[in-house]
C-alpha cells in the first residue's frame, strides 16, 4: 500500500542506505504541472529505488500519473496516462562523471532535494509539447472555437498598436 512520502529527500544518503520510496504525491502540490492539466485532484504514483554500486549511486524507477490534459485544438480535456522511466546517476557537488553509467541522466546533489519538485520535473518531461486529441478526435465544437480564436486575433491590442504606429 502507498506510504506517506517525505517532502524533502537526500538522494545521496538514500543511495548509501539502499533505500526505496514507494507512494503517491498530489498534483495539487505541483504548481507548474497544475497549470497544464484540467483536473489537479489526481495523484502521481512513485516507485524509486536508490542504490550504490561500483559505478556510483543510482536513482531508478518510475513516476506515473493519469492526467487530464487540455487539447490545444478544441480546448477539451482528455485523459492520458504518462509514465516517466527514471534512471539517474547521483553525484555530489563537483564529483567527476567519469566511470559512471553512460546511459543514465546525471543529477548533481548540493543538498536536500524537494521530492515533489523532482516528481513534477519528471512528469513535465513526459508531457507532449502540443497535447491534442488524436486526429479527427476533437468534438464538433472545435470548429466554432477556432473561429472565435481568429476573431479575437483580429481585434488584438497588437493590431491596434500597428495602426497607431503607421499614423505616426
Ligand atoms: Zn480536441
Amino acid at each position: 500500500m502507498s506510504a506517506v512520502l517525505p517532502a524533502v529527500i537526500d538522494p545521496i544518503r538514500l543511495a548509501e542506505e539502499g533505500s526505496s520510496l514507494n507512494g503517491e504525491l498530489s498534483a495539487k502540490e505541483m504548481p507548474r504541472l497544475r497549470d497544464l492539466i484540467a483536473d489537479s485532484s489526481v495523484t502521481a504514483q512513485i516507485i524509486l529505488r536508490f542504490s550504490r554500486n561500483a559505478q556510483g549511486r543510482m536513482m531508478e524507477g518510475t513516476v506515473t500519473a493519469r492526467l487530464q490534459l487540455v487539447c490545444q485544438r478544441c480546448l477539451g480535456a482528455f485523459e492520458q496516462v504518462v509514465t516517466s522511466e527514471v534512471r539517474v546517476a547521483l553525484l555530489r557537488e563537483g564529483e567527476s562523471r567519469s566511470g559512471l553509467a553512460v546511459d543514465a541522466d546525471f543529477m548533481e546533489i548540493a543538498g536536500p532535494v524537494s521530492l515533489t519538485a523532482l516528481v513534477e520535473d519528471e512528469l513535465l518531461l513526459t508531457l507532449p509539447m502540443m497535447p491534442a486529441h488524436p486526429q479527427g478526435g476533437c468534438a464538433q465544437t472545435a470548429q466554432r472555437t477556432e473561429g472565435d480564436a481568429s476573431a479575437a486575433t483580429a481585434a488584438s491590442p497588437f493590431s491596434v498598436l500597428a495602426d497607431f504606429r503607421r499614423r505616426q
